[in-house]
């Protein structure tokens, strides 16, 4: 990670407890065994990007802006004085989109009053549940590698962070180590389906087993579903959608990765009445609320027909085909991800054994940046995984083109 300097004079001495700060960088593996204080490993790698030049295939975030009418919808808003706070748990009609769209494509229809609630990104839904029902003592169970926030956040709470594999090639999780990672203090399992940043997208059997074990050991389902409608071939299956699961579930989404609206941050979960009213209660005390038009708007892209949900699902699929022909020919193995817009490589084709070196060095080597994976777990599984690297294919496709013919010069530059 980028360090922020050494000697920072807010960390503690070691033999102090850490501060809760502390307990959230070292979760996610952002504070060095000296001290030292880094940056998420996606502001590291854009400004690394940036500074260089470089194509940007780290950060994930698309380099073209969501559907016109959704921005024609949000500049109306603000025109017309939807600029003071919204409600604590949304806009109305975003409530109802929500639950309008979880009828549409999964047949479950969450009460837009009490079982949906609006809020700052997935990020915050992640952070205000996680805050809402973990403290000290209890254990979250995730898969590895995990998305960095999830580190952080269990660490804040003070809780400890239990992880589950997943392998490649195919990144799903051995069953028998997933049951060995429950226990009677698991107190949520948190999923992220389909997942960044191997671009897995768990099959009913896996859910199914999750579920189960969620039931035997009383644990709340946390599903970070940000990539729903990004899969490619595979349907996605909410875990929510599974028998026994609903009432022990809180599903979270995202407009940024649907929408390809990012900067905006509207997020939103859904799940029984009493989980969400727990969530809400801590959410009003993060940011209360956000995005007044931005909510509005979003609202009207729910409403979107089949089409364009079909549509972006589709183009992602072919700029997934074209990144991963750039990256083969370059050398590097590939894993074809299902869903999400992020490919895994493995650099040991090319005689490169640590991918978080690799990533530091080729942005300077061929003008592309990357993601090293390792950066997502803890040591075993940095151990495990030292050799992948995460690349964004959420780009026009020229750019994508001009980024597998720098790639493919990487081997005479090694
Ligand atoms: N969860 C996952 C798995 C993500 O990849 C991301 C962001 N890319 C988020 C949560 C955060 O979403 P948001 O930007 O809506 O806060
Ligand atoms: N979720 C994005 C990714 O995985 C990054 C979001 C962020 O920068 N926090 O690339």
């Amino acid at each position: 990670m980028a360090s922020a300097g050494s000697n920072a004079p807010l960390i503690g001495t070691s033999d102090e407890a850490p501060a809760p700060w502390k307990r959230a960088a070292l979760g996610a593996n952002l504070l060095s065994p000296a001290g030292d204080l880094g940056v998420t490993i996606f502001e590291e790698m854009t400004t690394l990007a940036v500074s260089t030049g470089a194509i940007n295939l780290g950060q994930g975030f698309p380099d073209e802006d969501g559907p016109a009418e959704i921005k024609a919808a949000a500049q109306d808003a603000i025109a017309a004085g939807a600029n003071q706070y919204a409600p604590g748990k949304g806009v109305p009609a975003l409530r109802e989109a929500v639950s309008a769209h979880q009828q549409r494509f999964y047949g479950l229809a969450p009460d837009p009053d009490n079982e949906v609630l609006v809020t700052t990104g997935a990020t915050e839904a992640i952070a205000a549940a996680l805050l809402a029902f973990v403290e000290s003592g209890d254990e979250v169970l995730t898969f590895e590698p995990f998305y960095d926030s999830y580190g952080a956040i269990i660490g804040m709470a003070g809780a400890k962070h239990v992880t589950a594999p997943l392998l490649a090639p195919d990144f799903l999780p051995d069953l028998e180590t997933l049951e060995e990672a429950f226990s009677s203090r698991t107190k949520i399992v948190l999923l992220n389906n389909p997942h960044n940043p191997t671009g897995a997208v768990f099959p009913r059997s896996v859910l199914a087993r999750i579920v189960e074990l969620a039931v035997r050991y009383d644990a709340i389902i946390l599903s970070d579903e940000v990539y729903e409608h990004l899969t490619f071939g595979v349907p996605h299956m909410p875990v929510a959608t599974l028998p026994g699961a609903a009432e022990r579930t809180i599903t979270i989404s995202s407009a940024g990765k649907t929408f390809s609206f990012t900067g905006w941050k509207i997020g939103w979960l859904t799940g029984p009445a009493h989980l969400v009213a727990a969530v809400r209660t801590v959410k009003q005390f993060l940011t209360y609320s956000s995005g007044t038009p931005f909510q509005g708007a979003i609202a009207v892209g729910l409403g979107l027909p089949d089409s364009f949900y079909l549509g972006i699902a589709e183009t992602l699929r072919q700029k997934r085909d074209v990144l991963a022909e750039g990256l083969r020919a370059a050398g590097f193995g590939v894993y074809n991800p299902s869903g999400t817009y992020f490919i895994n490589v493995d650099t040991g084709p090319l005689g490169i054994s640590d991918s978080v070196d690799l990533a530091r060095r080729l942005p300077g080597l061929v003008g592309v940046a990357a993601i090293p994976v390792p950066v997502f777990c803890h040591p075993e599984g940095a151990e495990r995984t030292r050799s992948l690297l995460r690349f964004a294919f959420c780009k026009k496709m020229d750019v994508l083109e001009e980024a597998a013919g720098r790639l493919a010069t990487l081997k005479e530059r090694l």
